[in-house]
C-alpha cells in the first residue's frame, strides 16, 4: 500500500469512528461493499475501492482491508468483485406515480429486440391473467426497436391475447384492439372512437383493428380502458418503483399528469405509510380545473407547505402544468398570460417550486418575460423553478434561465422522435438539441430524465447512452459532438443534476460521507462499455438509504424483505 493510500485509510476511520461514536455503540458498519470501482461524483471525481455504510448513510471509505475492519458480526459483507458502483440515479422529470398506477395491470414492450418477443410477452401476461382482464401496452416502444421493423398486426395480437380483450398504443396517434378488445368498447364505427379518430382500413376496405388519431383522441380512448382498483393500484406503485431500482434509480421528480387528481396519490400515500417505498418521490400538483388552477393550488396547498414531507416523499411545488391557458400554447392571449403571472407570483410569494412544460424556444420568451417580472417583485431565484423539455432552447434562452435560476428537465424525447424532429427543424438544428453542453457551459441547473410513460421508455440507461451518441431508437445519429456531453457529465446531470431539482444534492446524488446511501452496483462498467452497450446496463444491486431494494444474481440473497 502507497502511503497516501494510507492516510486516506487513516482518516475514512477516523471519521467513521466519529460518526459511530454513540454511547454503547459498537464501531461496526451495517453494510461494507469491497473490492470495487465506486464512481463517487465528490468535486475531485474520486474513484474508491471500498465503503462502509451505517445507519442509511455513507460512513466511510478506504482499502477494502481498511473497511474489512469495520465488519463486526452482523454486518453484511458485498463482495464488488472489481465491479462499477454509481450513485442512485435521479431521473427529474418522469410521470412515475401515473405510470405506477396502471403498472399491475400492463404489458410493457420496453426492450423487446423483437415483435415477435413483444407478443410473447403478451401470450405469457395472458396465462397468468384471470377470464375477462385486459391485457394493454400503454406505449413506450415503436416499429424501430424489433428487427421485423414494423407493428403487430390484429390477428397477431389476437393470437398471443386469446381469450382476452388486448389494447396496443403506439405514442399518441395510434392503437390496436383485438376483435374482444373492440366489443368490449363497444366500437364499431368511426362513429364510435372519439373525436378525430378513424378505424383503419386495409388496401380491400377491411378494419384492420387500428384506430388512429391525435393526442386527444388516444388519451380518450385509453381511458375508456378499465382502470385499476386501489388494490392494483398499490400492487403497481410497489412493482414499478421496483422495476425502476432493477435500473439503479434511486429518485424520481414527478411533475403529475393529465388527469392526476388528488385521489390519484392515494395508492402512493398508503405504500408511503407502509414503509415500502423503494424510491424518493418528490412531487408536484399540476393544474387541475381549466380557470380555477390558482384557487385549486391554494385549496390543494393549505395544509401542505413546500417541502413538507420526509427523506422517501416530498411536496415539491406545483407544475408541470401552471394554468392550461399557456400549456403547449405557442401563442397565449394576454389573459392567459395575466393569470399565469397571478399563479406565479402567489407560488413566489409561498416560497414554491415552480416547474413549467414548454415546447418551443421561439415561443418560450413569453415564459420568461412572466418569470423575469415575478423576480423584480418577488425575489423566486433561489425557489429552483424549472422549465422541461424545450429541447431547441438558444444560448440566449438558457442564459435568462441562468440568470433567474430556473433550471433545466431535459430528456432523451429525440431518441424516439428525433427522426421527425429533424423533418421539422433541419439537421442544423437536429445536431445541437438538445444543447446539452451549451447548458453546462453557462452553468444552468441540468437535470437528466425520460418524461416516460406511455411515450417514452423510462429506461435511464438508454436516455445515458442517447446522452452520449445521439442515436434515435432507429439509429440515426443526430446530434454533433459539440453538444455531447462526457460519460461522467452524463452521469452527474442524472445524479447530482437532478436531485437539485428535488432540493436535494446535499442529501444525494453523490457519494460523499454523511450522504444518504443511495447507490447501484451495475452489470457493467458504465464508464468503460463500449457507448452502444450502455444502454443494456442494469443494477446488480440498488440500495436507497442503507436498505438494499433490490438485488439479483450474484446478490440476490442480500434483498431486504420489504412486505408485499
Ligand atoms: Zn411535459
Amino acid at each position: 500500500m502507497n502511503p497516501i493510500a494510507r492516510i486516506t485509510g487513516f482518516c475514512a476511520l477516523a471519521v467513521l469512528g466519529l460518526a459511530l461514536a454513540g454511547p454503547g455503540r459498537a464501531q461496526t458498519a451495517d453494510i461494507i461493499l469491497l473490492h470495487g470501482k465506486i464512481l463517487t461524483l465528490d468535486e475531485r471525481s474520486s474513484i474508491r475501492e471500498a465503503m462502509a455504510v451505517s445507519e442509511g448513510r455513507i460512513a466511510a471509505f478506504g482499502s477494502s482491508m481498511d473497511i474489512m475492519k469495520l465488519a463486526g458480526r452482523k454486518t453484511r459483507v458485498v463482495d464488488l468483485r472489481g465491479r462499477t458502483v454509481i450513485p442512485g440515479l435521479i431521473d427529474s422529470h418522469i410521470h412515475a406515480i401515473r405510470a405506477a398506477l396502471s403498472y399491475s395491470v400492463e404489458v410493457n414492450w420496453i426492450g423487446a429486440s423483437s415483435l415477435a418477443g413483444a407478443l410473447g410477452r403478451v401470450r405469457e401476461a395472458a396465462r397468468r391473467a384471470k377470464p375477462g382482464d385486459w391485457l394493454i401496452v400503454a406505449g413506450g416502444w415503436t416499429p424501430e426497436q424489433f428487427e421485423e421493423k414494423r407493428r403487430p398486426t390484429q390477428a397477431e395480437l389476437a393470437d398471443a391475447a386469446g381469450e382476452h380483450p388486448a389494447y396496443v398504443q403506439l405514442f399518441y396517434g395510434w392503437a390496436l384492439l383485438t376483435p374482444a378488445g373492440l366489443k368490449a368498447l363497444n366500437i364499431a364505427t368511426d362513429a364510435d372512437v372519439p373525436p378525430r379518430g378513424k378505424l383503419e382500413e386495409d388496401a380491400n376496405g377491411n378494419k384492420t383493428g387500428g384506430i388512429s388519431g391525435d393526442t386527444a383522441t388516444i388519451t380518450a380512448l385509453f381511458s375508456r380502458l378499465p382502470s385499476p382498483g386501489f388494490e392494483q393500484r398499490v400492487a403497481g406503485t410497489r412493482a414499478f418503483f421496483r422495476e425502476l431500482n432493477r435500473l439503479a434509480l434511486t429518485g424520481v421528480v414527478d411533475p403529475g399528469g393529465f388527469g392526476m387528481a388528488p385521489r390519484d396519490y392515494q395508492a402512493l400515500f398508503k405504500v408511503w405509510q407502509d414503509k415500502a417505498l423503494t424510491l424518493r418521490v418528490a412531487y408536484t400538483v399540476f393544474a387541475q380545473k381549466r380557470g380555477s388552477e390558482l384557487e385549486d393550488y391554494r385549496n390543494l396547498t393549505q395544509l401542505l407547505p413546500m417541502g413538507m414531507g420526509d427523506e422517501m416523499l416530498r411536496f415539491n411545488g406545483i407544475g408541470e402544468n401552471v394554468a392550461w391557458g399557456m400549456y403547449n400554447n405557442d401563442s397565449p392571449s394576454d389573459e392567459d398570460k395575466a393569470q399565469f403571472y397571478e399563479i406565479a407570483r402567489w407560488a413566489a410569494g409561498r416560497r414554491m417550486s415552480l416547474n413549467m412544460h414548454w415546447h418551443n424556444d421561439r415561443s418560450v420568451g413569453q415564459l420568461l418575460d412572466i418569470f423575469e417580472r415575478v423576480d423584480r417583485e418577488t425575489p423566486m431565484r433561489d425557489l429552483r423553478w424549472a422549465i422541461a423539455h424545450l429541447n431547441d432552447a438558444s444560448a440566449a434562452t438558457l442564459q435568462r434561465m441562468k440568470a433567474l435560476g430556473v433550471g433545466w428537465a431535459m430528456q432523451d424525447a429525440l431518441y424516439f422522435d428525433g427522426e421527425r424532429f429533424q423533418k421539422e427543424k433541419g439537421a442544423e438544428a437536429a445536431r445541437r438539441a438538445p444543447p446539452i453542453k451549451t447548458a453546462l457551459r453557462l452553468g444552468v441547473k441540468v437535470g437528466a430524465g425520460t418524461d416516460a410513460h406511455r411515450v417514452a421508455s423510462y429506461n435511464p440507461f438508454v436516455a445515458l447512452r442517447w446522452m452520449l451518441d445521439g442515436k434515435t431508437v432507429g439509429g440515426t445519429a443526430l446530434r454533433g459532438p459539440e453538444e455531447t456531453p462526457t460519460r461522467e457529465e452524463a452521469l452527474r446531470m442524472y445524479t447530482l443534476g437532478s436531485a437539485w431539482f428535488a432540493h436535494d444534492e446535499d442529501r444525494r446524488g453523490s457519494l460523499v460521507v454523511g450522504k444518504l446511501a443511495d447507490l447501484a452496483v451495475l452489470s457493467k462498467d458504465y464508464m468503460k462499455v463500449p457507448v452502444a452497450e450502455i444502454g443494456r446496463i442494469e443494477s446488480l444491486l440498488t440500495m436507497v438509504g442503507g436498505r438494499i431494494v433490490y438485488a439479483a444474481d450474484p446478490y440476490a440473497q442480500f434483498e431486504e424483505g420489504i412486505r408485499r
